[in-house]
């Protein structure tokens, strides 16, 4: 998302030499919904993918969410949401993955500076500077090529070649952690839920569920114009704590998905009970220590390269295309019209500034509403029930940071590209 974005970002600004590598041999992705939060929808509507594109005619609108408890299906809260679009200019929604990156994609090819290279790997980076930054990418079934850039941009996710080889420059220790969490994907057809009127009023409702546990949560929502309902899981990994580190997704087992949630409610193990035996997929929910540093020379990162997350936000992918905006924002302001190595690397550390505290923030909630929703019996989760309760009855804070008015109000009203505008000569005079 975050590589689509960049490419498109820097092409409205006008550069005229994109390359983009990608490993896979084509756009190829592994089915799923995804939130589409009025903080991404203002950029990627900029990007003039958004006002009638597919993803906005496919959109659900998300009017509500409930959070609900798994075992006996009893609501602890109810968010209306139905004044989202009012108050940030834009609605919250829902959609599938596809079609996100496929809209980011068609436009890219629509631009004549951006140039697509699938099936090639970044491998190595020969030198970080002084001077240009030097690389060398490999195609599947070519040989290696050695080039150079003005900016490299390493938006190559959670498995970042690039934040390795940075990292190993600058002898940093920073390794990816497990965040002990795995989940899986679902995907539910409407003809599969159409016989069941307790199921289609779930897949009708504009509405995002969470049903909580201990150690565990459901997030589910209907996409593609309510034709399919999406859950992802959140549970104890148990099944990839012994594979390799490269491992992140893995086909799962029927039972033992639906053993995790064998104390949930008869609705959540209908649902599971769909899944097709054999189509169960399960992803390793990885993390990465606070990286002290993103950018050297005139090389950076972005996305989940820098700052993964938990997915309890709802929020990577939105951090990911803000920084693509805020990135090409700050490359296109730098003095000297990307002539000079050093006033780039100079910019590049502007835009670490200016996406630093914003994306940690937003990290650190995932992972706290991860502990809160996953509460089991005893005085905290007492204390945030009555905390529900509270919200429930007189409007007080929602302990889940994902619906909670006053932390959607601090991410959706925050337009990134504004304020990278505005702050950039400053912060770039401040950089020595
Ligand atoms: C269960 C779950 C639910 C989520 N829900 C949401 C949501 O609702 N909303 C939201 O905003 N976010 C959500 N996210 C987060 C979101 O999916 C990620 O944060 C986002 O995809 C990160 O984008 P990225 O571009 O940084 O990395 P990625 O999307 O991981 O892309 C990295 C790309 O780099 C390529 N690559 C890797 N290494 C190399 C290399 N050496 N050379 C060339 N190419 C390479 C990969 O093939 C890949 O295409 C969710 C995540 C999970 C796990």
């Amino acid at each position: 998302m975050g590589g689509l974005a960049s490419a498109l970002c820097f092409a409205r600004r006008g550069f005229k030499h994109i390359d983009v590598y990608e490993t896979a041999s084509n756009l190829g992705f592994v089915g799923a919904g995804i939130q589409l939060a009025p903080n991404m929808l203002r950029i990627l509507d900029r990007l003039g993918c958004w006002e009638g594109s597919q993803l906005q005619r496919e959109a659900t609108m998300v009017l509500e969410t409930k959070i609900v408890d798994g075992p006996t299906n009893t609501e602890l809260v109810q968010v209306d949401l139905s004044d989202v679009q009012s108050k940030y200019g834009y609605p919250h929604c829902t959609g599938h993955r596809a079609s996100l990156a496929g809209g980011l994609y068609e436009a890219c090819q629509k631009e004549a500076g951006v140039t697509f290279h699938f099936g090639t790997s970044l491998i190595r980076v020969d030198s970080f500077g002084p001077g240009k930054p030097k690389f060398t990418v490999k195609p599947r079934d070519g040989d290696e090529k050695t080039l150079e850039t003005d900016v490299l941009i390493g938006a190559d996710g959670i498995k970042s070649a690039l934040r390795y080889a940075m990292l190993r420059e600058l002898k940093i220790d920073a390794e990816v952690e497990d965040t002990g969490q795995a989940c899986y994907r679902i995907m539910l057809p409407r003809e599969q839920m159409e016989p069941f009127p307790e199921l289609l009023a779930l897949l009708d409702a504009k509405c995002a569920m969470r049903w909580i546990g201990e150690k565990r949560h459901i997030v589910a929502y209907p996409i593609s114009g309510h034709t399919i309902y999406n859950l992802s899981t959140c549970q104890p990994d148990t099944n990839f704590a012994a594979a390799t580190n490269a491992t992140y997704t893995t086909k799962g087992d029927k039972s033992a998905m639906k053993k995790v949630y064998d104390d949930f409610c008869p609705l959540v193990q209908q649902m599971l009970d769909m899944v097709p035996e054999g189509e169960v997929c399960e992803w390793r929910l990885r993390s990465h220590k606070v990286l002290s540093q993103w950018t050297l020379g005139s090389a950076t990162l972005l996305g989940d390269a820098c700052h993964p997350t938990l997915p309890h936000m709802a929020q990577g992918a939105a951090m990911a295309i803000e920084d693509a905006a805020v990135l090409a924002e700050v490359v296109s302001l730098t003095p000297g019209a990307g002539t000079d190595p050093e006033a780039l690397a100079k910019s590049l550390r502007a835009y670490e500034l200016l996406r630093k505290e914003t994306t940690w923030n937003r990290v650190e909630m995932a992972a706290f509403s991860g502990r809160t929703l996953h509460l089991g019996e005893g005085k905290a989760k007492a204390e945030r029930d009555q905390q529900f309760a509270m919200a429930r009855e007189k409007g007080a804070p929602v302990p889940d940071k994902w619906a909670s008015p006053e932390v959607q109000q601090a991410i959706y009203s925050h337009d990134c590209m504004k304020e990278a505008a505005e702050k950039f000569s400053e912060l770039y005079s401040s950089l020595t």
